[in-house]
Order: structure tokens, then sequence, then C-alpha cells
């Protein structure tokens, strides 16, 4: 597994290496490539899992992490259980002896875990320090992970240029989540809309594969001093216009700037891109976010919750950046508009964007007037679809979206 660790580690520097020195050409990073830096991607399918189900077609490999002893197994069309017992990861009836393993098919053949759930590349293992539960990693090469994410994150049938662009931001975005966050735990994303949404295989089709394939190894970058590769947010309706990333994740990159979207308005169902008012209850709201935010607990109750800053736009769009909260101690604190956002409604479906007015009764607070899906920074989907039906290429897409990125080519 130390080895494992150390061609990753080794891509990574090679990969931010490149990315450093904006004079490099393409045919450099070419030999690179060549000399077997392979980007993989670690997905946590499940953060704690007591057992799950699993299923090899092909004959695989165990490789006990620790020692990395490799022994074999048989494949087969059941599915055996694997569980934790003593401490130690138990698949069938053969304890592994290992807390942590990687389950390897030997010809490469797709996996699947509970439910027919398929997945490319190996499986990985790890118990939790409680002793009770595992980690679910799927290690996986970074072109067939974004098969299975682009597959999950468009439409299918929209038009291959929006495919193709949407596979280039997802592309970007992982490594930057990867060399920022994946030194420190031992996955690189989530498999959900934490990070971007991935299904494996079971949500691949022709059309999302193709546009992987037609943009293998295209990655934007940015200038910071430097290239570099930055996180190439994207959400699915910005309701007219982008929002500077510094406003919604506390970041800042020169090319998530917001801009002006009139794109999304034209293709978006009227159901979609404005959104039915939501309420809800003040108590539960407060209890919400001063579990989530323990330094607010000053505050008390949260009483009061208004919006503090707007990014105002034209069309009567106004996205609040940053809310106000008053409790009843009487002091006063803030929330981005965003966190406040996805800590009332986790999964950002009711209270769709930021794009609301904001209203605090006595004992609920409404979310009115909602337009837009999503935090609204970076490529605006349903607006990248618009532009391709309109003739644009994935290029002309990111450079709308994307303000000033460079393409490169990684391998
Ligand atoms: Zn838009």
């Amino acid at each position: 597994m130390k080895i494992l660790y150390i061609i990753t580690a080794l891509a990574i520097g090679l990969f931010v290496l490149w990315i450093g020195t904006g004079t490099q050409t393409a045919e450099t990073v070419t030999t690179n490539a060549q000399s077997s830096v392979q980007f993989d991607i670690k997905v946590l399918l499940i953060e704690n899992a007591t057992k799950i189900s699993f299923k090899s077609g092909d004959d695989y490999r165990i490789i006990n992490c620790k020692t990395t002893e490799v022994t074999g197994a048989i494949g087969g069309d059941n599915f055996i259980n694997i569980s934790i017992d003593n401490n130690s990861i138990k698949g069938g009836f053969r304890n592994y002896n290992a807390r942590h393993v990687i389950l390897q098919p030997v010809q490469e053949k797709p996996f699947a875990i509970n439910d027919n759930q398929t997945y490319r590349g190996c499986l990985e293992l790890i118990i939790n320090p409680d002793n009770k539960t595992m980690m679910v990693i799927n290690k996986v090469s970074l072109e067939d992970y974004l098969k299975g994410v682009v597959a999950s994150e468009m439409p299918s049938y929209w038009e291959s240029e929006a495919l193709k662009a949407q596979a280039i931001a997802a592309r970007t975005y992982v490594l930057y989540i990867q060399s920022r966050f994946g030194k420190n735990r031992k996955w690189d994303v989530k498999a959900t809309q934490a990070n971007q949404m991935y299904k494996g295989m079971r949500s691949e089709t022709m059309r999302t594969n193709d546009a992987v394939d037609a943009t293998a190894g295209m990655i934007m970058s940015c200038w910071q001093q430097d290239w570099q590769v930055f996180p190439a947010y994207y959400s699915s309706v910005c309701g007219g216009h982008t929002e500077s990333t510094e406003n919604v994740f506390g970041d800042s990159f020169e090319t998530l700037r917001g801009v002006d979207c009139p794109w999304c308005r034209m293709n978006t169902k009227p159901s979609l891109f404005y959104w039915p008012d939501a309420v809800y209850d003040k108590k539960t709201i407060s209890d919400n976010i001063l579990a989530k935010y323990p330094a607010l607990k000053e505050l008390g109750t949260i009483d009061r919750i208004e919006t503090a800053k707007q990014s105002i736009y034209s069309g009567g769009l106004a996205r609040t950046t940053s809310v106000k909260l008053t409790g009843s101690t009487g002091k006063t604190g803030f929330l981005r508009g965003e966190d406040l956002r996805l800590t009332v409604d986790s999964t950002g479906t009711k209270i769709q964007s930021t794009c609301c007015t904001i209203i605090s009764l006595k004992n609920d607070v409404l979310f009115i007037s909602g337009k837009g899906f999503g935090h609204g920074v970076g490529l605006c989907q349903y607006g990248a679809r618009e532009m391709a039906r309109q003739g644009n290429t994935a290029k002309q897409i990111l450079d709308f979206y994307y303000p000033g990125n460079r393409i490169k080519l990684l391998y």
C-alpha cells in the first residue's frame, strides 16, 4: 500500500509541479505521463458501514495495506458479505486479519457492492477508530471516475458540447480538491453533492462517456501568481447572474468572479427557475444553526434572521451573501447566505438558492420569491446547455463561465 501512496503522491507532485510553471509545454507533460503517472481518485462511498455485500465476477486480489501481503480469491456470480469481526475485516467465511484492505479485480473488471451498484477500479475498506464501522472507498482512475460523475451531474441527452464542458469542469474540480485536501485524509472526495455526484458505472451512458473520452486529460487553470488548478465549481441554475466565490465559499480565484448569465432563463422550466416559498420553524432553525456553529451559542436562542449583505444584479436578481443573526441574549452574529441555506435545508431542494427574500416572523422564517437552483458559482449548467444549443463549443462555454481560464492537457 505504501507503494500505492507513493505513486499517488508522485502523481500529485508532478501535477502540482507542472501547474506551477506556466511555460512548460504539453510535450513535457506527456513525457511525465508516459512514465506511468496515473491519476487515481479515492471516492468515499460510505463513511461508516457495518457491513456490505461484494461481488467480483473476476478473480480478485486481497491486499493487506499494512503488511502489503497479497492473497488471491476466486470471483463468481454470488455476493459475499463483508463485515467486521474482532477488529478485522472479514469477507464471507474468511477473516482477512487486517483493518485496511484493498480488493482488486485481477483483470480490472467492474465489481459490485450492495444492490448491484457497479464500480470500476478497486474497493478499499478501512475500519474506523470506533472498531464497529468501516469506510468504503472506491479507488478509480480519474477518467473512469469522471464517467460516473458527468452521467450523474448532467442529463445524458443534453448537447455534447455542454457535456464536454461539464467533464472538463468536473476534472478540474476534483484535481483541485485532491491536491488541496487529499493529503490529510484517506479519501479525496465524497460521492455526494458535498463534492460531485458519483454513482459509478450504473449511471454511465454512451453519450456522457464520449464526452469524458473526447476531453481526456483536459483541465482548466487560472492565473494566481502562476497558472494553477482551481475549484471549478458549477451549479444547476444561476438565476441570471453567477456569483463570486468569496461570497459563497470564502475562497478567492480570479476566474471565479460572477458573470451575467442570460442563458439559463431561456431553457429552464419556470417551475425550476422560480421556486415555491418555503417556511421553516424558527426554533428548529436556531437549534440547527447552534449545533453546526457552536461559536454562535453565545447568542442564546436565535430570534431574528435578516439579510446583511446582498449581491444585486439587473433584472431584479438579489443573492443574499450574508445574514445577520440576533439572539435572545441581544448579541449578534453572521453567517454566509449559502451556509444558512444548507443548515436550514441540508438537501438544498426546498430553499433552492439564496436568491430570495428572507423574512423573520414571530415563530417562522420565510424564504420567498426565490430564483435559481444551487450556489451559483462558476458554470451554470442550464446556461451551458443553452449556450451549446446556440452553437457554442465547450471551450466557449468554459471561457464564458470561468473568464481568463486556460485549458491544459494532463496527458
Ligand atoms: Zn445561468
